[in-house]
Order: C-alpha cells, then structure tokens, then sequence
C-alpha cells in the first residue's frame, strides 16, 4: 500500500474528543462520503455553507464554545465515531478488488496530468480533462491500486467567470490561500522543504511540492512560486494552460521532467507511469536521461523505459495537440541533448511532426513513440485516433495501430446524490456500492417503485431551482448586475417544468448555440402553455478562446430575450459544485459536439448516474451507451461534412423535442402524476449506464489491459 509521505499539521486546537477531525478535512475521503460531510455540517452548520464547504476554513473560523457543545452532544459524538471507524477500516483495507485479485502485486504506479478536479475547493482543472484525473485517483483509492498522483498546485487556479450584461465573458483570477486547501508542505528530515530542480538556459528553477491525501492515494504538485527562482519562473505555476508558448513549454518540462524527479526525491519507484494526455510527455526523456546517466546508450535507455509507459490520448483533431515550434525546443532543451547523449536532429526526430505549415516537436507523437500502451478514451475516439496516428506505423493499416480504448467512466460516488444512495441502500442492499460495475445488480432498478424514484428526481430539481435562485438573489445583492442579468441565471425557474441542461466548457466544436440556432422554433417549443420546457446553460471559455467567448455571447443573446419567459437561463461560473447540482436536478442532458470532436465525454455520464436522460449526438461515450431507449440520439450514426451535420443536427433535435420528449415528460401520468414511460426510460438509462460508465469499469480495464503488462 502507498504511505503518505507529508505530515499532517498540528493546526487547529479542538477538543480532545473530536480532534481527529483534523486529519479528516485534509483528506479528501470525506468528498466522497456522505456521513462525513455530515459531520462537519453539524459541526456548525451555518458556518459550513459560509465557508462554501471547505472543512479547513470551518475548522480554522469555528468558534469555541460550538466545538464544546458538539464534543458533548451525544447524537453528534454517534455520527463521529461511526464516520472515523468507517474512515479506518477504509485506509486499512486490504480485501479490496486489487488486493484481492493480484495479492501479490505491490509495484507502484505514476499518474501525470495536467489539471486534476477533486473538490471545487481546490480548483486546478479546468473541465473534462481535470475531472477525469480526479475521478481517476478516487476510484484508485477505492480498489486499492498503489498509484501515485503528479501534477502542479497553481496559485491562482481557474479563473472565475463573470458574464457583463452584453454576454462578454470575464475572468477574474485570485490568488488561492494554501492555508485553508488540504495541502500539506512535503519537508525532508531536518524540517526543510523537500525540493526539486530543472534546469533552463536562464537558470535553474526550484519547485517545492505540496502532498494532497484523495483516500489512500497520495497526490503530489509542484509549485515554482518561490523567492529563490525569478519573476518570470515564479508565475510558471499560478494558472492553467499559458497561452504564451514560452510558460507553456516551461511548464510542461517541470512537469514531466520535474515530477519524475519530485517522485524520485520522495522515495517512490514506481513501475508504470502514465501520462494523462501529452502534456506530460517529457517525462519520457528524463526517464531516458536517468538510464543513460547510469551508462545506458540513448537507444538502450529510451527502448527500456517505454516497456513501463502508458499513454492515454484525448484529443481527436490534429489541431487540438499540443506542440512546439522547433525554434523553441533549441532555445528550451539544448542542454538535454548531450545528456542523452545524442544531437540536435535526433532529439527533434524524436518527436517530429509534420504539418502544412511546417515543422513541430509534437507532444502526443513523442508520447506514442515512447510508450508501449496506448489509448484513447471511447471506442470512436479508438478508431479516430488509429487514423490520425497511423503515420507513426509505415506500412500498417489504421485498424492495425496498436492505440486501444478504455472508455472513459466517473466516480459514482462523487457524482451520484445522496438521496439516490438512500434508495439504493433499500433496495440494493448496504453493499451495492461495492458490487457497483456488476451488471446483474442493476437488473433491480426494476424492483423501485416508479413513484418512489420520481418523488427523488423532483426533490433533486427543486433543489436545484432553489440554489439556482439563491445564486442570482446573492450576485444581485453584489451589485453591478443589471435585472435583465438576474432574470438570465434563472429566478424565474420552475421546478416542475421539463428541465434540460446544456453545461460544458464552451468550445466552438460542442456547438452551445445548436439549440438556439432556430430562434424562433425553439421559443414556439418552449412555451406551450401546458407543456412549457427550461433550459439551463452553463460553461466557461478558455480566455484566450475568442471564438469560443463569442459563443457564450451569442447564446446569452438568445437567453436575454423576454420572449423566452425567463425559461432560457445561463449560470455563471460553471465548476464541480454547479456541476453536481446540474447533473443531479435537470431532467434531459444535452450534448451536441461536432461529430467526432467528443473524444469521451464525462458529463452525460454523471447526469445519467442521477435519473437524467441524455440526448446526444452519437460522438465520444454516448455512442456506445446509446441503445434506442435509455435516452436519445441527435442527428445519424455518421461522420457528415461540417455543414451538413450542423442542418440535420439541428432539425434531428427540434424533432425529437416535438415528437419524443415533450410529449413523453408531459404525458401518461398515472392517479399521482407519475410519468411512467419516462420513469421507465430513466429506469433503463440508470440500468445500463451507472455501472458501465464508471470509474471502478475504468480502473479495472486500465489494470488488465495497460498497467499489469507494462509491469512485466
Ligand atoms: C464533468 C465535467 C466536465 C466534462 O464535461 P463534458 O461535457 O463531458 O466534456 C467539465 N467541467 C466540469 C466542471 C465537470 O464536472
């Protein structure tokens, strides 16, 4: 099993009998678990959703007196002690599904990403990507699988969004108080911070590392902002994704190469390194260096290390990669090439890639090059990606390139509300989570009242409703929002209209405006007076996206307009917390990307974990969950021209609004208002997808099929 290796500051002073909850806000178990969370509400509950639900802050400003009085309240001491005895018997754990299936296995595994989303406290991603890498450790945590996390703290995370009153994106960027974030300083004996170097022609760079405990998975991030490296490295770690291609680079070299040496500092070997997407593809070289340091030839060095490396790809079109004009390889990596001990034109051959344009040092092909598995995230994305990749294989054909998939799944327990875990601790039995990708289990959806699952879905809407509301009564009270702007995030909602939910980064490839792109058909759909329809968007564009900021203006436009009756709404600063009401409250999850732009998809997943139905172009996940009657498919099962499949996917989803979903949300109620097709579809959809699109599908897949062979 991996130990942790920071030590737990002695921070906070609490009544002996409830001190341990110290150690439970710095880690981040309680996410995940319910009970836990409810021990820090009852701890001071007002207090709790002051601090946006943040354990450290509630700890850190929780008054004295109410810490006496729970540490004495015998109902509250009940809820503690069963949460620390479920919280020890986790960490010690070893019957889990690793432990049990490969007992003797204890080699460890390196996972690289770029953005990791955990909690919205710590918020270092910036969508899917982000999402999926913290699913990713919490499921590790779960079935035992000694991996270890490497990624970068930035210190003003993701921006937050604001939307002006002519729908312009704005974007605000503070600086994160590390003290009240479950990090914890890694320090070497002496009590000194236990750092890491990278060299660069100005200098080297000192990064010092931040241990995060997700269960029993370490997550380590590197974080440069310290006195003894200049202005300009200082800034290589306070946000997401420069889009100066000078940061840029920097940044990806100390996290490949830095984290491979942040994981050697602290002691860990590991066996497999994954890297989550090319942005952490340099780790392959420093892998190379440390064999040829050790008097390895490069050719040696680099055909060794690859038999341990493990590539996922995400990115389906040749311009969403991520490279490097050559220029800037000479001017950031000439020292490497003597340590590897070759030249200029072999490092470049390395990773060569050739556009129309020119010339590039490609991120995801030096990755492909170097690793000996390799995936995409969905069966189309598989396909897709042999195409675009087989000029790395002369000779073979594209269904002979050797990328797989492992489709990607989330974190139930993350993402599925409380009251669902309710129902289903009644109906399944208290173990089911345990049982959660068996197939059979889920055959006894059929057994739960029609009734009784509704009477969750409309609790889950209403409070989605209500937050929704609460949040523009608050950003109104701030000032310098105009009223048209709080109708647009939604006061006039209802809870009891047929609700969908379009939320996702805005990119121009998702197409957010689809739905609005008949105006004026849209608004005749949404406004029947017994049969009235919501929708609910969200999303953030990367600020340097202007296209993409041109698409939130555009649909704030439409959702602005006092036709729409205040049922078109936009919500501000979409991140996991909005995230998790969206996908739990809405009724019908849309999704519309340009065909095949959606190399997975996560969101229609935890939308439909919750009862919602999807209704989605057949692209990334949906393709394959899709099976005609656990939601439903915009547009055909085919690549089209850009033109074409924007016409015949609007008309495909203006259809089946009108003649399918409307029609079965609003109609055959039973005597208590029941809509018992629907519930049936909503049935179906949770039947297939909550154990197939799931993390504990995932891990287990990437076990078998990637991690055990590169441990051989
Ligand atoms: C799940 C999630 C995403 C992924 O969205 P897709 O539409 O599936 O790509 C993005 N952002 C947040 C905050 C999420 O929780």
């Amino acid at each position: 099993m991996t130990t942790f290796k920071s030590k737990l500051p002695a921070r906070f002073d609490l009544p002996r009998r409830i001190n341990r909850l110290s150690e439970l806000a710095y880690n981040l178990w309680w996410v995940w678990n319910p009970m836990a969370q409810r021990v820090f509400n009852r701890t001071d509950n007002n207090l709790w959703e002051r601090v946006n639900h943040n354990p450290i802050r509630l700890l850190r400003e929780v008054s004295r007196p109410v810490l006496n009085a729970a540490s004495q309240d015998p109902v509250y001491l009940e809820i503690y002690d069963q949460v620390f005895s479920d919280f020890d018997s986790y960490l010690a754990r070893t019957d889990t599904w690793f432990g049990a299936t490969y007992p003797k296995q204890q080699k460890q595994i390196a996972y690289f990403s770029m953005e990791f989303g955990l909690h919205e406290t710590l918020p270092i991603y910036s969508g899917g990507l982000g999402v999926l890498s913290g699913d990713h450790l919490k499921e590790t945590s779960d079935i035992g699988l000694p991996l270890i996390g490497v990624g970068l703290l930035y210190t003003e995370g993701y921006f937050s969004q604001r939307i002006s009153e002519d729908g312009w994106q704005e974007a605000t960027n503070n600086p994160l108080d590390f003290a009240n974030l479950p990090l914890n300083l890694v320090r070497k004996e002496d009590g000194s911070e236990l750092t890491i170097q990278v060299d660069f022609p100005d200098g080297p760079v000192i990064a010092r590392i931040w241990e995060v405990r997700v269960g029993r998975t370490p997550l380590y991030l590197m974080d440069t902002n310290l006195d003894v490296n200049n202005p300009v490295v200082r800034q290589l770690t306070t946000r997401l994704y420069w889009s100066d291609i000078n940061l840029r680079i920097m940044q990806e070299v100390v996290l490949g190469v830095g984290g491979v040496r942040a994981l050697r500092a602290l002691g860990y070997n590991p066996a497999v390194w994954h890297m989550n997407e090319g942005h952490a593809a340099f780790m392959t070289l420093e892998r190379a260096r440390e064999q040829v340091q050790a008097g390895k030839t490069f050719d040696e060095a680099i055909n060794s290390t690859k038999k341990n490396n493990v590539f996922t790809t995400h990115t389906p079109v040749p311009a969403g990669n991520d490279e490097f004009p050559v220029w800037l390889i000479d001017k950031f990596l000439a020292s490497l090439w003597p340590e590897l001990g070759i030249n200029r034109d072999q490092f470049v051959d390395l990773a060569r890639h050739h556009q129309n344009w020119g010339e590039t040092f490609s991120m995801p092909v030096l990755a492909l090059k170097y690793s000996n598995g390799r995936n995409a995230v969905s069966e189309l994305h598989g396909v897709v990606s042999r195409e675009m990749w087989k000029e790395l294989w002369p000779g073979l054909p594209a269904i002979d390139v050797p990328i797989t998939h492992v489709t990607n799944g989330v974190h139930t327990s993350t993402w599925m509300a409380r009251r669902l875990r309710v129902l289903y601790d009644k109906h399944f039995g208290h173990d089911w989570l345990e049982r959660l990708d068996d197939f059979e289990l889920w055959e006894k959806m059929e057994t739960i009242q029609d009734g009784e699952l509704w009477a969750v879905r409309q609790h889950l809407k209403r409070k989605l409703a209500f937050y929704v509301q609460e949040r523009a009564r608050q950003r109104w009270m701030q000032g310098g929002f105009y009223p048209v702007q709080v109708i647009a995030s939604g006061v006039m909602l209802d809870p009891y209209v047929l609700t969908i939910g379009f939320a996702r980064r805005f990119a121009t490839y998702k197409r957010a405006n689809l739905v609005t792109s008949q105006f004026e058909r849209l608004l005749h759909l949404i406004n029947q007076p017994n049969r009235p329809v919501q929708i609910i968007f969200s999303g953030k564009s990367h600020p340097a996206d202007e296209p993409g900021k041109m698409l939130i203006q555009e649909v704030y436009r439409a959702v602005k307009k006092a036709e729409n009756g205040g049922r078109i709404v936009f919500l501000e600063d979409y991140d996991i917390n909005l995230a998790r009401y969206l996908v739990q409250g809405v009724d019908v999850w849309m999704n519309t990307p340009r065909r095949p732009n959606e190399a997975s998809g996560t969101s229609g997943m935890k939308a439909a974990v919750n009862g919602a139905l999807n209704f989605s172009v057949l692209d990334g996940w949906w393709r394959e969950a899709f099976n005609g009657d656990n939601g439903w498919a915009i547009g055909p099962d085919a690549d089209l021209n850009e033109d074409v499949q924007d016409s015949a996917d609007a008309e495909s989803l203006y259809q089946t609004m009108e003649k399918e979903i409307i029609p079965l949300y609003y109609g055959d109620r039973d005597a208590n208002d029941v809509p018992v097709k629907w519930v049936h579809r909503m049935k179906e959809s949770m039947r297939t997808i909550t154990p197939q699109f799931s993390t504990r599908r995932m891990l287990k897949e990437y076990v078998d099929r990637l991690y055990l062979p590169a441990m051989k």
